[in-house]
């Protein structure tokens, strides 16, 4: 059997194409599970939120944790500088939102828990590797869709795969007393040139930053004791610790959307914000417009050309947020803002 298409990855970009395709031969492969979820901050931004709305989709309450944030403190632990920004994100269970968004993938398209291995192409035929469990096997497709994140393998099988990447390490600790929970951007330009996060989750608090990959393991325990000590908190009682990397795009070239059959989504397409590493929009964005291209056009010429034109909003929305980065990043910039108070609102303790 040859499917019209293989999503290789069932994030929010990958789940989102597939629930949207309509008339197609669909297989999905997705090698998330209980041992192996998606380090993720699990923050569901404005713009996420309206995505779904606009599917008339509710987030089911087990998917939220507590607390739900309403402001951002912002530090800096050089200048120990801090503010507070309003923000409007919902704070969520990563894995159990992906887990939603796939429950609602409909259930003519075949879904696979395995890792694709292998991609290769013969004949405009795509023969697919997938790992599962039990046995290596081979399925066949006329497109696939890389929807597996930072270092997809349609990427970097078919594509560059040179885009600045980060390594991103979360630890988990347990975490009873709520009495200070809050929500932290941190920046310490001594140990990282991006940005690092506190986060609570029910039971937990989330510690984890995007470290430049050499030497990244120190930096992040370096940066560790020195967040421990500005903020007085014990992080030594690490519950679970996760690692993986992630894109920051910097230039226009690093948003590749595909062609002849082999096309890219989410993350993978270089869709995510290189200020804040927002993605889950991007991702739902990006599925919703290359579904939308599936279901006009079978030409996949004419697939590729309007999902491009579909995603150029998308583009430029981020190659902004690049220019925003400057002053978000720049050490000096950033703190005349903070010190100018500039959008921060008061905080009474
Ligand atoms: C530490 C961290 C914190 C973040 N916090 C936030 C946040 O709070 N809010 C926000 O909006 N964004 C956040 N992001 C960004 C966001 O997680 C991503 O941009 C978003 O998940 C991208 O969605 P996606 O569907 O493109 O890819 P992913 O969510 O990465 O999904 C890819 C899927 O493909 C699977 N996969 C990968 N390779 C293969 C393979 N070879 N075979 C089979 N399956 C495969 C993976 O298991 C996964 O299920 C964060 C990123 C990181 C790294």
């Amino acid at each position: 059997m040859v499917y019209d298409i293989i999503v290789i990855g069932l994030g929010p970009a990958g789940s989102t194409l597939a629930r949207l395709l309509k008339n197609k031969k669909v297989l999905a492969v997705d090698n998330q599970n209980t041992l192996n979820k998606k380090p993720c901050g699990g923050l569901l931004a404005p713009d996420a939120q309206k995505l779904l709305a606009h599917y008339d989709l509710v987030i089911p309450k087990e998917v939220l944790v507590s607390p739900q944030i309403f402001s951002v403190k912002t530090m800096d632990l050089e200048s120990k500088m801090i503010r507070y920004y309003q923000r409007y994100y919902l704070n969520m269970d990563r894995y159990l939102f992906d887990k939603y968004l796939v429950s609602l993938i409909p259930k003519n398209i075949n879904i696979i828990n395995g890792r694709c291995i292998d991609i290769v192409k013969e004949d405009n035929i795509f023969n697919v590797a997938v790992r599962t469990n039990k046995e290596i096997k081979k399925y066949k497709a006329l497109s696939v869709v890389g929807a597996d994140g930072c270092s997809s393998i349609v990427r970097r099988k078919f594509y560059k795969d040179n885009m600045m990447k980060y390594m991103a390490i979360q630890e988990w600790y347990k975490c009873t007393d709520k009495s200070n929970s809050f929500y932290s951007c941190i920046f310490d330009r001594k140990t990282s040139s991006s940005c690092s996060w506190l986060i609570h989750k029910d039971e937990y608090l989330i510690y984890g930053g995007a470290f430049d990959i050499t030497n990244c393991k120190q930096k992040f325990e370096i940066q560790k004791q020195r967040v421990a000590k500005f903020l007085d908190i014990d992080l030594s009682n690490v519950y679970k610790k996760e690692a993986c990397q992630v894109y920051r795009p910097k230039y226009y070239c690093d948003f590749i959307t595909g062609k002849n059959g082999a096309y890219l989504i989410g993350e993978a397409a270089g869709f995510i914000s290189p200020s804040s590493f927002e993605g889950i929009s991007s991702a739902i964005k990006s599925g919703e417009s290359l579904a939308k291209s599936f279901n006009k056009y079978n030409d996949l010429s004419k697939v590729s050309t309007s999902y491009k034109h579909k995603v150029l909003p998308l583009k430029i929305k981020l190659i902004l947020k690049v220019i925003k980065r400057v002053f978000m990043y720049n050490y000096f910039l950033r703190n005349i803002i903070m010190k100018l108070g500039i959008s921060s609102i008061k905080v009474n303790k």
